[in-house]
């Protein structure tokens, strides 16, 4: 094949300054570079073609020659003896190999692993009901993932034989090559493509995972959930994840909790808020309810005069703290109901009582010297002539 024109290369002509030249050549390296394009043939001997048109290009004394006696001026065993080679093992003006790495890919440079890799941790959705986040759950479920073959225990060889060492790699599971370029030599290092990096070959596959050591199925696996978790929650199966590479461990199973709303309880971390509905005349009186708890009911004692919105606390019946050290609390908002659908009887009697006590018994009074909401609103009222 035809040596192509090193100007044609770079996309450049005979005038381009030494900094566009180089600013040509970066970009094209970074395009081509085989760590780039591992799957492309083709790129790694573009990169190759790129390098070679650069190293002349770039040197004033090559370029002059490669101007006046085209490529016989630049080969080694042609016209002049050409230029001995490339700057020698060094990276040249860039100080050493990680510098090369960082001009072509930011510091991103490529490291591969053909060692014993994790397995994929795996997100798992999971929607509880508020009492079992309350009180905890054991639960057993059903999870798609990939295992080690059982038939091969992973090995992907059919039992009885064994994988054989890879001839591509003798067996170390990557392959180097050094790569000359313009700023020197530096190796790359690439995972053998016969053997993925294991530096084995399977020579009889295992009928049941065809040689790939895997297989996809769904597991039952049995967890349980401890009491308190709340939406947002993560529980952290070890090791119940995807199986491991090259008899590596396997990755985790995270279990991401939501809890459903409850009917009428408001969960607040530990603690519960609710609404329940009074009389006012057991508001006035004052009275023993039972409200609803999460087992169940407990009494509730209403002191009389309890205004409507008054919260009352009944300790330790929240929802159990996820580490330990007991229980939170449910907070019971009294909510005074009016009566509607009055007989007319029970409506005089009511007017009656009405005028038989004074305002001052009905309203509730400021503590000390601050005078309460009503206090202030008659003090006003009573300016206007009441
Ligand atoms: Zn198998
Ligand atoms: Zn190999």
């Amino acid at each position: 094949m035809a040596k192509r024109d090193y100007y044609e290369v770079l996309g450049i002509d005979k005038n381009t300054s030494e900094t566009e030249i180089k600013k040509a050549y970066r970009k094209l390296a970074r395009k081509y570079h085989p760590d780039v394009n591992p799957e492309n043939k083709d790129a790694e001997s573009k990169f190759k073609e790129i390098n070679e048109a650069y190293e002349v290009l770039s040197d004033p004394e090559k370029k002059q020659r490669y101007d006046q006696f085209g490529h016989a001026g630049t080969d080694p065993n042609g016209f002049g003896g050409g230029f001995g080679g490339f700057s020698g093992g060094t990276a040249g003006d860039f100080g050493g190999f990680g510098d090369i790495f960082d001009m072509f890919f930011g510091g991103a440079a490529s490291a591969r692993n053909a060692g014993p890799q994790q397995g994929a941790d795996l997100r798992l959705d999971l929607e509880l009901s508020f009492e079992e986040a309350a009180f905890g759950v054991e639960k057993e479920l059903e999870i798609p993932r990939t295992e080690n073959c059982a038939t091969c225990k992973g090995s992907g060889a059919k039992p009885g034989t064994n994988p054989i060492t890879c001839s591509q790699c003798q067996g170390k599971g990557e392959i180097r090559f050094t790569q000359r370029t313009a700023l020197g030599h530096f190796q790359t290092v690439k995972t053998c493509p016969q053997c993925n990096g294991s530096g084995k070959v399977i020579s009889t596959p295992c009928p049941d995972c065809r040689g790939a050591g895997k297989v996809k199925r769904k597991t039952k696996i049995k967890f349980k959930i401890p009491a308190g978790v709340d939406t947002g929650s993560r529980i952290r199966l070890s090791g119940e994840g995807e199986a491991g590479l090259r008899g590596g461990p396997s990755g985790d199973l995270y279990v991401f909790i939501e809890v459903r709303p409850h009917k009428y309880f408001e969960r607040r971390g530990n603690d519960l808020f609710m609404e329940f509905p009074i009389t006012f005349i057991q508001a006035t009186l004052g009275d023993e309810i039972q409200v609803p708890t999460l087992q169940g009911k407990a009494a509730l004692k209403i002191s009389e005069g309890t205004q409507s919105h008054t919260v009352l606390r009944m300790k330790g019946q929240g929802i159990n703290r996820l580490h330990g050290g007991g229980r939170g609390d449910l907070y019971v908002k009294v909510m005074v109901v009016t009566p509607t659908k009055l007989t007319e009887e029970q409506k005089q009697r009511l007017r009656d009582f009405t005028s038989s006590i004074s305002k001052e018994n009905y309203y509730p009074k400021g503590k000390g010297k601050d005078k309460g909401l009503w206090d202030k609103v008659w003090d006003s009222l009573k300016g206007m002539g009441d």
